[in-house]
């Protein structure tokens, strides 16, 4: 954890959730309301469909949501998108850009990328830039040096630690149940501290830096506790409610 900086815990739903899954919005809310998360934010990602739901059910409450990915481009001819815009108009404050799955299904580049996250910022949201290397790139030892380049590409122009987060998110880690050591966790957020710090001053001391990647129950008090580590990005744990809760209890 960064001194003086409140943890996000985040959950992506990805393409999972139908309206019977408000239900489980309506608990993370209770508990985020009731302080059960302690000082972590709590954030809800589910699919498009939900979005406006889902805003209506956390209304003047303490959860906060988001989008799962952006169009770069602000509107017009593109036919299934969907801008930064419509989702804060729909009621998010954050949306994700650059996960892994659609930097690898959808062939998306770090340019790409940070151009959504441009997007994002104009429309007044806060992206949460996603990198981290593949199998093969760990098993060469460059995860370090990956993670560094693709944030140098990837991170928006006239970004600061109040739009922007940043989720290092290893490729071999997401759903497959295997985590990297918080030692080499350590490793590659100090790295990216000192990246952020070096491109956008002494305030970026304070961008928050989220680990993703299996995160559970189980693992997230080793993870979600070491310097730098300020929250987590939560795929398959944050459907339902109680498991997610009990991530973000690491921080209460
Ligand atoms: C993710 O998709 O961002 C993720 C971290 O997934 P999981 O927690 O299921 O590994």
């Amino acid at each position: 954890m960064t001194p003086g900086v409140r943890p996000l815990v985040a959950g992506n739903w990805k393409m999972n959730g139908l309206l019977a899954s408000l239900s489980e919005i309506d608990a993370m809310r209770r508990a985020a309301d009731a302080g059960e998360t302690g000082q972590a934010e709590l954030a809800v990602f589910p699919p498009f469909t939900l979005l406006a739901p889902t805003a209506s059910k956390i209304k003047g409450g303490k959860l906060s949501l988001g989008a799962q990915d952006c169009s770069p481009t602000a509107g017009g001819a593109f036919t299934g998108d969907i801008s930064a815009t419509m989702l804060k108009d729909a009621g998010a404050a954050y949306v994700i850009v650059g996960h892994s799955e659609r930097r690898t299904i959808h062939h998306e580049t770090d340019e790409l990328v940070r151009a959504k996250a441009e997007a994002a910022l104009k429309a007044g949201l806060v992206a949460i830039v996603c990198v981290g290397e593949t199998k093969a790139e760990r098993d060469r030892g460059e995860q370090a040096a990956v993670v560094i380049r693709q944030l140098r590409k990837s991170l928006p122009a006239g970004g600061t630690s109040d739009t922007v987060v940043i989720a290092y998110e290893p490729v071999w880690a997401i759903g497959t149940g295997l985590t990297p050591t918080p030692q080499d966790v350590a490793v590659v957020h100090n790295g990216i501290r000192a990246l952020v710090v070096e491109v956008g001053g002494p305030n970026a001391a304070k961008t928050r830096l989220l680990y993703g990647g299996s995160v559970k129950p189980s693992n997230c008090q080793d993870l979600l506790t070491l310097d730098n580590v300020d929250g987590a990005l939560v795929g398959g744990a944050s459907l339902k409610a109680a498991e997610f809760l009990a991530i973000a209890a690491a921080y209460a």
